[in-house]
């Protein structure tokens, strides 16, 4: 609608559209264009809400000179170059387009500059606003869904959350960071691992990386110290009971104590219950099928799943006696737990005749000063289970992507709030 087409109404439409896109003076809008989709199309689309069509706005700067982005000094043109064109949130459910033509500006101290464009940051096919919805929308949605929902490919939305994911971890802090939680978990049915790095005091992750070996420890020691934290004022360093996790912190936190925290312990445990149903059930017909009602604690069993496991547990099995083992452990850390509890637990293990029970009371003998200090601090438990539900969550948003990348960005915009100062800020 050029021109005189417009009306007597055009001023008023110009002043919509520029409170809307929230354009500074020197900008004008110089074309809007609207064309609907073909009728019988429109009749065919089945959704409530329908994209009817497309908005086109054309944006130019101001004639003369035009403020420097740096200092804001009034400068005279350099040049034009090729137009641009950014994807804004849709309009009355037509999907809105802005074009323009960047400028660039001789500043007398800068020298040649861009003109700032403040709708977007440079590099994107997006507006900021429909960038910060994306990432509203990723809060609770599969990527792949918000793809089909917006109607571009998921691609381009995975470079909006790995630009935002890597301005929030380019913004994390680590200074006076104290205590750590050190964690691994699959990315995809156990093909890849991630490691994690979460601050105890504020429950948030602050280093994660593909793999799970020593130089997980090396790796983030460098992230730390690049971001002001320092090595020496680690004291307390929880994790599972991995091998090459206990090396690396002993070479690059000497200093920390390390504690296994309930949650891993448990973890082994029930693992090795595992082991030894899955190696009786091939003697035993009943415990075909029985994996859940050993896996899940008592109180989390339907009231038929009891009554199976009771039966269960009637009959002399060695999966019944590793069960009892794993639940008198489960006693030490919800009773007062002490270190004769631990050491009556440790016997009884050790002489149960269970391989891997026995080989689970050795490891926890290896180190008894961590798993008892971890199960008197309580320091992570709750942590850790608030870091597993993010976890899921992430894993759910970023569902059919292979790159372990996808994941571990997705993990930081989950537990990031970005809020729109700080994500302008991010804008470099
Ligand atoms: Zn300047």
């Amino acid at each position: 609608m050029p021109g005189d087409e417009r009306g007597v109404s055009a001023e008023r439409v110009d002043r919509f559209l520029r409170m809307t896109l929230e354009l500074p003076e020197y900008w004008s809008i110089v074309d809007a264009t609207l064309s609907s989709r073909d009728a019988e199309v429109l009749a065919r689309d089945t959704r409530l809400t329908r994209e009817r069509g497309q908005v086109d706005i054309t944006l130019a700067p101001a004639e003369g000179k035009l403020p420097c982005p740096e200092c804001g000094v009034a400068s005279p043109r350099y040049d034009q170059r090729p137009e641009q064109t950014w994807e804004h949130l849709p309009l009355f459910d037509f999907r809105t387009f802005l074009h323009a033509k960047p400028v660039r500006i001789r500043c007398p101290e800068h020298g040649v500059r861009t003109v700032a464009m403040p709708w977007a940051r440079p590099d994107s096919g997006f507006t900021l606003e429909y960038e910060f919805r994306v990432l509203d929308m990723v809060k609770d949605t599969p990527v792949h869904s918000i793809a089909r929902k917006l109607g571009v490919t998921d691609q381009r939305l995975w470079r909006v959350v790995h630009h935002y994911a890597a301005a929030i971890r380019r913004g994390v802090s680590f200074t006076g960071i104290r205590h750590l939680g050190i964690d691994e978990k699959a990315s995809r049915r156990g093909h890849n691992y991630i490691s994690l790095v979460v601050d105890l005091d504020t429950h948030k992750v602050i280093f994660a990386t593909e793999g799970r070996d020593g130089s997980v420890l090396t790796e983030f020691v460098h992230t730390m110290e690049a971001g002001g934290g320092s090595r020496d004022a680690v004291d307390l360093v929880t994790m599972d009971m991995s091998a090459a996790f206990i090396a690396g912190v002993e070479r690059e936190f000497p200093q920390a104590q390390i504690i296994f925290d309930k949650f891993h312990v448990i973890q082994l445990v029930t693992e090795a219950v595992d082991e030894v149903r899955r190696e009786e059930q091939k003697e035993v017909a009943e415990l075909k099928g029985s994996r859940y009602l050993f896996l899940k604690n008592p109180d989390n069993l339907t009231r038929k799943q009891q009554a199976q496991l009771e039966s269960l547990l009637h009959v002399p099995l060695k999966t019944a006696r590793a069960y009892g083992l794993r639940l008198q452990l489960q006693e030490f850390y919800e009773n007062e737990p002490s270190e004769d509890a631990l050491n009556v637990w440790y016997a009884r293990a050790i002489r149960s005749r269970l391989d891997p029970m026995k080989r689970v009371a050795k490891t926890v003998k290896r180190h008894w000063q961590g798993v008892l200090l971890g199960a008197t601090t309580k320091l992570t438990n709750a942590v850790l289970e608030g870091i597993n539900s993010v976890i899921q969550a992430a894993k759910s948003r970023a569902r059919g992507y292979r790159r372990v990348q996808n994941l571990i960005n997705m993990i930081f915009i989950l537990f990031y709030p970005i809020d729109r100062l700080l994500a302008t800020r991010y804008v470099k």
